[in-house]
């Protein structure tokens, strides 16, 4: 079971934002020439995370973000907040998760046709970090 792993930086602009790295993870997997297999796409981090959603309309990140607004209003009395006020960012990260992984299929990521890879930023405008990990 060969593993081929890349690691990704992605600088992130805005506070909340959630940025398609889709085109990034066809590259990796290009460069790891496999066939058949998963590519596992993780971030290394407490306050983003990963998710597999449309991109065609851009209001879906917007409504996405949104109704994470809503329900995990920042600064709700978090006891986190204390620390380094970013207490919403934590919870959001928690709930939406690092990881998602993905089917390799004929050399393809086998997205659906409406399928995009993002990374989800709650407490940017930062620098990220992406694992791509690539096994046959
Ligand atoms: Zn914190």
């Amino acid at each position: 079971m060969p593993v081929f792993h890349k690691n990704l930086t992605i600088r992130t602009g805005s506070h909340n934002e959630l940025v398609d790295v889709t085109d990034r993870v066809r590259q990796v997997l290009s460069e790891s020439g496999v066939n058949t297999g998963q590519c596992t796409i993780y971030t290394p981090h407490a306050t983003a995370g990963v998710t597999i959603n449309e991109n065609a309309d851009p209001n879906i990140a917007t409504d996405f973000l949104n109704a994470l607004r809503k329900m995990i209003v920042e600064h709700d009395q978090w006891l986190h907040d204390q620390i380094d006020n970013n207490a919403a960012a934590h919870i959001k990260s928690a709930l939406i998760g690092p990881s998602e992984t993905v089917p390799i299929l004929e050399g393809e990521l086998a997205l659906g046709r409406w399928q995009n890879i993002f990374l989800c930023e709650f407490d940017g405008p930062r620098t990220r970090h992406l694992i791509v990990s690539i096994v046959s």
